[in-house]
């Protein structure tokens, strides 16, 4: 495996750890964060709300009854043999109106009669279901209690009916008054806890029985028939709130209970786990799909980085980093290349060896800055005036070779005379160095029994002849 792909596979390893970990210990840490929210504050706070709620709606109905059990014309009346059925009626029905409550009544102790505001409806009897409650009442220690109605659902509410006892100066008990309400708050309340939190409140009796629900709520209906509820009866049904955990049809569930003594009922508020962790799931896989991507993208820079990389450290390898010419290690190859070719195609190359004349004087005269870009010049030069099927190198300092490829000596020869003159006349050499830049060039072409060494060493010959016959020549080496 090469390094490249090495380094690509740890780095996507690296990041895809990293991405995914922190994904996966992100989401972790919401859904605990949820659970812990819901247990330790949304529950508990609906409960509390619930509780208040209730309470608040109980304190005026509850101030009227007591107020009723307490009125002076209504004991008289009772202690007055329970003449003129008007009177008591009308009492019944100015109370009824000021408070706007569904019903007032009045039970005698003495006569068994059950007035109401539109007079005398019944005679209570021990063997009437529908005036059990009364009996019931009757012997109970508190002086008052409040009793839902179960049998009176009138539309969206219940009946709920506070009872308070009636004594005279010397507490013998006289009988029972009150006043019933409509509750429809309650399903609006159970209602409204839902749609806003997801919750769904109830209401048991002592034996864990649902006797108020959110009447909509399909789900609670499900509940009622449940064996996992009676389980978590034993832990729910205790005073104080309370905080179970369960699993009903495969899906986990919180439970807040608690104990509402005014209404004799149990409150239960139940949040389904998964309602409030989706969004954590969606979430979590938006994130992850995120993260993949981010992934890829950094792998795909750093592939694209390695890439460029590997270019420039090539090019640094086999070119020349001042004039970008190929370097001589480089060209070497492509010269054994060539001379293959050469001896099977028998197609004529030749080479054009050359060396800047008194160059070291240059570099003297005009510092080596100049020098450089005098080198980079002739490269210019060189690259413009040798064809694209050639191929340029610097030897060394200021010796250049250049292989011409389907070239004669004849014609080789012409075309380094013709580099001669142009660096003679070549402006920008000019505006470097006063005087004119030459060069001296030997010319040679291949053989049939050539080696790179042969080929070479016969060109430097023409370039020494050359400059031993006063520099700026050209001299060809058969
Ligand atoms: P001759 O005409 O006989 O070739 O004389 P010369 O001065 O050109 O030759 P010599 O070999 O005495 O000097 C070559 C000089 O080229 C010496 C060296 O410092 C300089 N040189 C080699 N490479 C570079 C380069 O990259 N930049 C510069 N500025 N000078 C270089
Ligand atoms: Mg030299
Ligand atoms: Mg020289």
């Amino acid at each position: 495996m090469n390094f490249k792909n090495y380094v690509v596979i740890i780095v996507t390893f690296l990041l895809l750890t990293f991405s995914v970990g922190s994904s996966i210990l992100n989401y972790m840490k919401s859904l605990d964060e949820t659970q812990k929210e819901l247990k330790e504050r949304s529950l508990p706070l609906s409960i509390d709300n619930i509780y208040t709620e209730v309470q608040r709606n109980l304190i005026e109905p509850t101030l009227v009854s007591s107020m009723m059990s307490n009125d002076t014309f209504l004991k008289d009346w009772i202690i007055n043999s329970e003449t003129d059925i008007k009177k008591i009626s009308r009492y019944l029905e100015s109370i009824k109106n000021r408070y706007s409550v569904f019903s007032t009544f009045l039970v005698s102790e003495k006569t068994g009669n059950y007035y109401t505001s539109k007079g005398l409806l019944e005679k209570v009897k021990e063997d009437n279901p529908n005036n059990a409650w009364y009996f019931k009442f009757k012997d109970i220690q508190d002086s008052y209690e409040i009793n839902l109605d179960f049998n009176k659902f009138l539309g969206n509410s219940l009946i709920m009916f506070i009872n308070y006892k009636i004594f005279d100066d010397d507490f013998h008990y006289l009988g029972a008054t009150g006043i019933g309400i409509k509750i429809s708050y309650i399903n609006e309340m159970l209602k409204h806890f839902r749609a806003k939190y997801n919750f769904n409140v109830f209401f048991t009796d002592k034996e864990g029985n649902i006797i108020l629900s959110e009447k909509e709520n399909d789900d609670i209906g499900k509940v009622k028939n449940i064996k996992e509820l009676n389980l978590i009866k034993k832990g729910a049904l205790v005073d104080n709130s309370n905080l179970i955990e369960y699993e009903k049809n495969g899906k986990a569930y919180i439970l807040n209970t608690k104990y509402i003594k005014e209404l004799k009922l149990y409150l239960f508020v139940e949040a389904e786990v998964d309602k409030f962790t989706k969004e954590l799931e969606k979430t979590f896989y938006t994130n992850l799909l995120i993260s993949l991507f981010v992934t890829a993208i950094i792998i795909l820079i750093i592939l694209y980085t390695i890439k460029n990389y590997n270019k420039k450290l090539e090019k640094l390898a086999s070119h020349d980093s001042l004039t970008q010419l190929s370097n001589r290690r480089n060209f070497n190859e492509y010269f054994e290349k060539s001379l293959k070719l050469f001896k099977r195609d028998k197609t004529p190359r030749s080479i054009i060896f050359f060396d800047i004349d008194n160059f070291k004087m240059i570099n003297d005269n005009y510092g080596h800055l100049v020098g450089d870009n005098v080198l980079k010049r002739i490269a210019a030069i060189l690259n413009l005036q040798i064809r694209d099927c050639d191929s340029i190198s610097r030897w060394g300092g200021e010796e250049f070779l250049i292989l011409l490829n389907d070239s004669n000596l004849e014609q080789s020869f012409k075309v380094a005379q013709k580099l001669k003159q142009s660096f003679e006349n070549d402006l920008g050499l000019n505006n470097l160095v006063k005087e004119p830049v030459t060069a001296s060039f030997g010319v040679t072409e291949f053989k049939e029994d050539d080696t790179i060494d042969k080929i070479i060493s016969r060109a430097d010959n023409g370039l020494y002849a050359a400059k031993n016959s006063g520099k700026n020549k050209v001299e060809k080496v058969k």
